[in-house]
């Protein structure tokens, strides 16, 4: 029988290779740690968890409780360690870091199918193999994947936009408005900032002269895009200053553009216009449309406070970029996870877009299955869109391209019960989901025989 090769030892690369080993694999795992690091991770352990140690909300209604259920289901062993290492966090469900990657090491280390490699894979591996290198991916591999997938299918950062507190937005300034009328309220969606040309002018040199964050070494160690001067970024999540210093103009045409926006105190139409999303039912908080970028915190205060109506803006969270590698996921895979033109090759975890430690163990999961049963011959298997696991694979594979942006778990993606009550309320909604999702799963694997052992 032939062997299974997975690159990375993470979260995706370890449940993946625990997966296809379950159901009589005989696998390969290369991890570059000890020997080569990310610059993030810590420890030469497996499954490392890089920043928080909250692995989401354990409520069953909630996105991330319900993908915990699938993922519990499926017989996950990421998640059985979890819950061997669990701490009290209320309805978090957070973990000893330490413990928790020491026992998934243990036991992928002690698996008698699993060989782990300490070493760096640098090429584009034959297939039977899955990809699971992570967000920063070394860079050999990464020159590697733009090689076989393509350059145009390969990105390389993420930028986050700011976002105010809603009462420090000054109302006499600003005016409601959606583009055109085209609202689902009356009184229009966003709040909109208006400026004159000098005002826009002086944002735009403000922006293109405000000093930056420097990137850390992991997040430059890589050798393409960067020496573009600003980096790979995805097109539709520049930087607001890189966009601003391409033309004084860019932005006047781009995210600020003014059109449908005529301010109704005046009727008419300001040079420019800031947008700000409202981010939670309360509207307690907005965000500013657009502005993703990479400047000192210090400057984006500096800078932000001109546009009118912010000058007394508090922010609840301020904008950053940091490095994150993941491949067109629209272009390139079936939700199986594997390569649409190289059967044999499946992507898992953060590298196809799916935010999340959850999300990326759910991913490798998926990616173990299926590369098993492709060496079984047996057929590959899409998991049904009314369960997490599916609508992720499903939302990466389906985006239009110019819109894809990695996602993390979350209600909206799922596919709602057509009998859904409108009247329902939204805890009613959700309870009723997470049911449905769990029904369709426990159907799902027993027509498929999904579970090992
Ligand atoms: C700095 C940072 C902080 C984050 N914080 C959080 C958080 O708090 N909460 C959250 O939910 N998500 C967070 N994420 C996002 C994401 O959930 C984690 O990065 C998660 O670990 C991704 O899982 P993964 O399996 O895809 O990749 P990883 O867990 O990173 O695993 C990839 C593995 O591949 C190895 N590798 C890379 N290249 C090669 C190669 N060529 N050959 C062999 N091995 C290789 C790496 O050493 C690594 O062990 C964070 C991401 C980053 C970068």
């Amino acid at each position: 029988m032939e062997k299974l090769t997975v690159i990375g030892g993470g979260l995706a690369g370890s449940e993946a290779a625990w997966q296809a080993a379950e159901r009589g694999i005989k696998v390969d795992l290369f991890e570059m740690r000890p020997t080569n690091t990310t610059g993030a991770h810590r420890t030469n352990d497996l499954a490392e968890l890089v920043c928080s140690n909250s692995l989401g909300s354990t409520l069953p209604d909630r996105a991330s409780g319900i993908l915990l259920t699938e993922l519990q289901s499926l017989h996950s062993m990421l998640i059985q360690c979890a819950q061997e290492t669990v701490l009290p966090a209320g309805h978090s469900l957070a973990v000893d870091r330490q413990q928790f990657s020491r026992i998934v090491t243990q036991k992928i280390e002690s698996h008698p199918r699993i060989n782990v490699i300490r070493e760096e894979k640098h090429e584009f591996p034959r297939s039977p193999a899955i990809i699971a290198s992570g967000p920063l991916t070394s860079p050999s591999l990464t020159n590697s994947i733009k090689n076989e997938t393509g350059s145009d299918h390969l990105f390389f950062y993420d930028a986050i936009s700011p976002s105010i507190l809603a009462d420090s937005i000054d109302h006499s300034i600003v005016y409601r408005g959606s583009r055109y009328g085209k609202g689902t309220t009356p009184e229009g969606d966003y709040i909109n900032c208006p400026l004159n040309q000098t005002e826009y002018d002086h944002l735009v040199f403000d922006l293109v002269n405000a000093k930056r964050h420097q990137l850390r070494k992991f997040e430059v160690d890589i050798d393409i895009g960067v020496k573009a001067g600003h980096g790979s970024f995805f097109e539709g999540c520049l930087p607001i200053e890189v966009l601003a210093a391409r033309n004084p103009k860019s932005l006047a045409f781009g995210p600020l553009r003014p059109v449908g926006l005529r301010d109704p105190r005046t009727n008419k139409r300001p040079h420019a216009v800031v947008q700000l999303r409202q981010e939670d039912q309360e509207a307690t908080t907005f965000n500013m449309v657009g502005f993703q970028t990479n400047l000192l915190i210090s400057e984006q205060k500096r800078v932000f406070q001109t546009i009118p109506g912010l000058q007394k803006a508090e922010f609840t969270r301020y904008g950053q970029m940091h490095r994150n590698t993941y491949i067109a996921s629209p272009v390139l895979l079936n939700p199986s996870l594997m390569l649409k033109d190289r059967p044999g090759i499946c992507f898992a975890g953060q590298i196809i877009g799916i935010e999340g430690y959850l999300g990326n163990v759910a991913s490798g999961l998926l990616a173990g299955i299926n590369a098993a049963r492709l060496i079984h011959s047996d057929p590959l298997i899409e998991l049904p869109q009314t369960t997490m696991l599916g609508a992720l694979c499903h939302a990466i594979c389906n985006t239009a391209l110019e819109h894809f942006q990695p996602i993390k778990a979350n209600l909206g993606i799922i596919q709602q019960p057509l009998d859904l009550d409108p009247r329902a309320n939204k805890r009613q909604r959700s309870g009723l989901i997470a049911q449905i999702s769990s029904n369709h799963l426990e159907t799902f694997i027993e027509a498929n025989e999904l579970l090992y052992g």
